[in-house]
Parts: structure tokens; sequence; C-alpha cells
């Protein structure tokens, strides 16, 4: 069946129920936003003029808000606790809706269990969510499952954390069940799609390594392919990017935006009173310059951790925040929270942001709030180096600020120089509501996690077969990197094309990550098959004295004093994020669409 693009909201806002705060959350959110999906939609529908595609049935299990995960955001959805995940699953719910795909979404595992035990073998798809991983430890984890099954289940996603332990194990059971039952063997789980708000590196992903190489983790262990977890923020390439959506504005609201902004306002990032604690000092240099708001929870009175000369304003609906935003010109992070929603809202309303610098950058390995989240984080260029390195990297001066607030005259100088200056709002394309649906269109047309080996959970894989073909590159002519030209008849058919691909050697101690983007390019897990062979070393012209096939998330690499090279054998331990200092990786990179980088120039 092709999907229809929708024109309309409200069947989806029946599909989100009701009788929690968060799904009141959500269905707000989606209503405010409505116009701009729909226009959003339109537009998309215009660029794939007559462009098929297949309609999926997916169920959606948002497994963070169940019951049976203790629910630990629904009750503070009015008491300043975290928001991000809401946002993001609204804007999953909606983008998926209005592509025209066919939705089931529960918030209940009774739910789930009903509505996978009567699946008839030939009716359904599903995405299933079983979590969230933000704000609360061990707290829960964001994992979506977007399911099907051969003919059953398309796109099932689901989400988990180590809470709700019973949720993941009935979904696990209930899979094996169905597995190699009533579909064929493996081609369930390969339907799963996570959604993970800080993703998972491979090393941490499959469980016999992890625990032999210690990256044992509170979450993890699915053994899927990496590019099944999707993300909040492109900063794991080995993961894909979902992202959410930030509103944008039209052109009337642009000049009221001109005319009424106060260059001397300063909103605070941070809606807990505890992220103001300790914050004193920068508050009363800001308070020298600026009028200073807060959208602070509080019950009766004042929270002490908010100076008197602050105008809080208690916590905002989302759409009076993002009011209080337009007025201001400053919006102020104090380290926390990180990779939130709120910095892209504040740019969207023409403010600039202000943030620390982090030195060294936070990861699992020197902060609490990221120990055990399967991810190191620790390459330049995924590194955390600031409250929100994607505003940092991808955006910068002169909407973003990063400075090093333990120098007190730097933190100064730049409230200064930020009031002088005159910044117009701004929205990454990847962020809004088209780019979103784009980008979800692609990788549900594109995304077969089923076409090779995606093993079936507790999937101990092997016997995957070392690609023998010849391979299909040639040195660049400076000799610096390998350029695809293949020219068989039959191209392998992968996507992202293989035309937009790279092969690049790093510098040892370097990982992927950061050598793609050095090139300008992003790293590409999906093609790193391709250069996983001999031949490969050879034609960069490198020397191999013995070369061998081992389990690591750092292969295929070489050994250069030694002239060893080594290949992988594991294929889900491709790793863009792995590095060493003993090694040299080989890369795969590849080509991306300005403001869209989780897309090759080629891949719609
Ligand atoms: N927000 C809100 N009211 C407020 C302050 C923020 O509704 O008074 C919203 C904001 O629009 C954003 C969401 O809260 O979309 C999440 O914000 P944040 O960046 O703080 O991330 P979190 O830690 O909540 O996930």
């Amino acid at each position: 069946v092709q999907a229809a693009f929708r024109s309309n909201l409200s069947y989806l806002l029946e599909l989100i129920g009701s009788g929690k705060e968060s799904l009141i959350f959500m269905k707000k959110r989606v209503r405010h936003l409505a116009s701009q999906w729909l226009l959003a939609t339109r537009s998309l529908a215009q660029k794939l003029k007559g462009r098929r595609r297949d309609q999926k049935q997916i169920l959606i299990h948002i497994g963070f808000l169940t019951e049976e995960s203790g629910d630990v955001f629904s009750p503070r959805v009015l008491k300043g606790g975290p928001l991000g995940e809401m946002v993001q699953w609204a804007d999953i719910l909606a983008a998926l809706f209005l592509l025209g795909h066919s939705l089931k979404v529960t918030v209940s595992l009774k739910e789930l269990q009903r509505l996978t035990h009567y699946i008839p073998c030939s009716a359904h798809e599903f995405l299933i969510s079983c979590a969230s991983r933000k704000g609360f430890t061990p707290a829960l984890t964001s994992f979506a499952f977007l399911s099907g099954m051969a003919a059953v289940f398309h796109l099932c996603t689901s989400v988990d954390v180590s809470g709700i332990t019973s949720d993941l194990h009935w979904c696990e059971k209930r899979f094996q069940q169905l597995d190699g039952n009533i579909i064929p063997h493996g081609a369930l789980w390969c339907r799963v799609r996570v959604i993970d708000t800080f993703g998972t590196e491979p090393a941490y992903n499959l469980e016999e390594y992890a625990t032999l190489h210690g990256y044992r983790t509170n979450w993890g262990y699915w053994n899927l392919n990496p590019k099944q977890f999707m993300t909040m923020f492109p900063h794991t390439p080995d993961n894909s990017f979902m992202g959410f959506v930030s509103e944008e504005l039209n052109e009337t609201e642009r000049q009221f935006i001109k005319s009424n902004k106060a260059s001397n306002m300063a909103v605070v990032y941070g809606k807990e009173a505890s992220i103001w604690k300790g914050k004193e000092k920068f508050l009363a240099i800001l308070n020298k310059y600026m009028e200073i708001h807060g959208t602070v929870y509080y019950e009766t009175q004042r929270p002490p951790e908010v100076p008197a000369f602050v105008k809080n304003h208690g916590l905002l609906p989302q759409h009076e925040f993002q009011q209080l935003l337009r007025k201001a010109k400053l919006f102020i992070g104090f380290g926390f929270p990180y990779e939130g929603p709120a910095p892209l809202e504040a740019i969207a309303n023409g403010c600039v942001f202000l943030q620390s610098r982090f030195n060294p950058p936070h990861s699992s390995l020197n902060h609490e709030f990221f120990r055990g989240k399967p991810t190191s984080r620790e390459a330049s260029g995924s590194a955390v180096s600031s409250q929100h390195p994607y505003v940092e990297d991808f955006i910068g001066k002169p909407h973003v600020w990063t400075v090093d607030y333990n120098n007190s005259e730097e933190f100064e100088a730049a409230i200064k120089t930020i009031m002088r200056t005159k910044v117009d709002p701004y929205v990454p394309y990847e962020y809004t509501c088209e780019g979103m649906l784009e980008r979800i269109h692609a990788y549900i047309q594109h995304q077969d996690f089923c076409a090779g080996a995606s093993p079936p959970l507790p999937a101990k894989p092997n016997g995957h077969a070392m690609p023998s073909s010849p391979s299909p590159f040639t040195l660049s002519p400076n000799a610096t990197h390998l350029v695809w030209s293949y020219n068989g008849s039959s191209a392998p058919h992968v996507w992202p094309p293989m035309s937009s691909m790279q092969v690049w050697v790093s510098e040892a101690g370097r990982a992927c990550t950061e050598t793609c983007q050095e090139h300008g390019l992003v790293c590409e897990p999906t093609f790193f098959e391709f250069l996983n062979k001999k031949d490969v070393f050879l034609q960069l012209r490198i020397a191999c004295d013995t070369t061998e096939s081992e389990m690591s998330h750092l292969y295929p690499a070489l050994a250069e004093n030694v002239q060893e090279c080594y290949l992988q054998k594991e294929p889900l331990l491709y790793s863009c994020a792995g590095y060493s200092t003993k090694y040299r990786r080989l890369c795969p990179c590849r080509d991306y669409r300005k403001g869209q980088v989780a897309l090759c120039r080629d891949c719609l």
C-alpha cells in the first residue's frame, strides 16, 4: 500500500490518548505546532512528487511512560522535571503520522501485550517503545521499538531502562516466541528502532564484547545494529539521528521580534532550582548588566537557590516559555541539563545562547551524569565539550557563545558583546518540521536492517561472511584517500549509496568520527564492510607484514611501526567512535547535506 501524506492531525491526538500529564503535554505540543507541521508536509510532498512510498504499520510503545516502568516522568511534567523526551516523542509521532503511516500507540505494557498477542499473521506491523535515559539515574532510558513482522511487523519502536527490566524482558521473550516461529528467524529484531536519547556506541552494544572488555553499563546489550538506536542529536554517527523540531517563526513574528527585543533581558536555562545552586557569582555579574528572568518551578515561595533580584515566572507552559524567549536577548546555561531542546528554541526565537566550555569534556569516565551510559563520547567531534555541543559545533557565533566560566573577565566580556550584537532567529534545517519529515521519510524508505544479517536477541552473531568481492575503490590522485569507483555492472545495493563514500586513514589515537569531520565529511558505519578487506590496505599503499581478523571495535586498523594490519571479524563492532593510540583506523566517510547531516547528497 502506498503511504499518503496526511493533512490533518486530529486522529493522531486521539491515538495519543489521555490521562497522564505527559500525554497532555505531548498533545498540546502537537496541536500548537499543527499548522507548521502541515505546511512542512505539503512542502515535502512537493519535493518528493510522484515518489513511491510504502505505508508501514508501526507500533509505538512509549515504554518510559508506562506504569510498569514506574513512570517517573509524568508526575513531574508540571514540577520542573525533564520534558525533552516528551518533546521528541510528540514530534516523532507527528512526523510518522503525517508521512501517512498506520500507527498504534501504547503507553502500557498490558496494551502492548494485548496488541502483540493477537497479531494476525498477515495483518499488522509495529513500532514498540519501551523507555528514557535522561536526567534520572539509574533512570529511564528512552528506547523505542519500531518493528514489524515479515508481512506483519514493519517497524517496532521501544524504550527501556534499567529499572524496567520486566518490560524489556517481556519484550525479549515475546519477540523470541515470535521469532523463528511465526516469522523467519531474526526477522523481527531487525525491525526494531530504539529511541535512545544519548546514544549507544558499538563497544557497549554487544554483550559478550562489553563484558570482556570493560564496557558493561546500565543499558545496552541489545546486540542490535547500532544504527537501530536513534538519538536526539547527531553526535554519535554509529547511531541514527532522529532529532525533534524547533518552531520556526514566520515573517510577521520575525518583525515583531526585531522591534521588541529587550537588549538587557536574560533568561536562565533551568526549570529546576538545583540547577541554580552555587551560581551566585555568575548571577551577580549578569545582574550588573541585565534583568534576569527564570522559569523555575516552585510550590509556594521562591526557591532559596534563586536570588531575589531574579524575576521568576515559575514553570511556564511551553508556548508561554517561547513568548518569553521572544523578548529576551540572552539565554544563559549553567552547565545542566545537557543537550536539551531549550537552547535550540532560544536561538529560534532570536536569543543568543551563552554556555560554559567544559575543559576537559564531560564523559562517562569523569562525570556522574554520564556514568553507566553506553557511550564514551571521547572522540573530539562527539565530546561533551560544553553544555550543548550541537549548538556549539553546528551553530556557533553569533548565536552561540561558549566561554570559560572560570574566567570571570571572559564571562563578563561575552555578556557585554552579546548585548550589542544583533542576531536573527535561526533554526538549522534538520530541526525544522520539514527537515525532520524528510529525514524520517528517508530512514523508513531506505534503512533496512533485515537485508543483512541483523541477529536476533540474545544473538550470538557469527558466520558473517567476510566480503570477498573485489575492492570497489581507486586511490585519489593525491594518494591521500580512496574514492568509490565501482564500475562493475551491479553496484552493491546499499543506503546511503556508495557514491557518497570516501575512505580515509586516521592518525594514531584518532577516531573515525573526527577523521571524517576533518575532511568535511561524516563517518558512515554502513560502509565499513566495503573497506574491511586486505585489498584496501594494498590500495592505500599500506604494507602489512601480517593481516589478522579479530573482534575489536577498533578494527579495521593498522599498527604502524610493526606493520600489522587488522580486519574486523564481528560486523556489529564496526565503530566510528573507537580509537586507540596504538592504531591508525580505516575510516568510511561520506558527504552530507548542509543542514541535514543524516543524509548524503544522493540519499533522498
Ligand atoms: N519548557 C517549558 N516551560 C518552561 C521551560 C522550558 O515548557 O518554563 C520546555 C522547553 O520549551 C523545552 C522543554 O521544556 O522544549 C525541555 O527543555 P530542556 O532543554 O530544559 O530539556 P529537559 O531537561 O527538560 O529535557
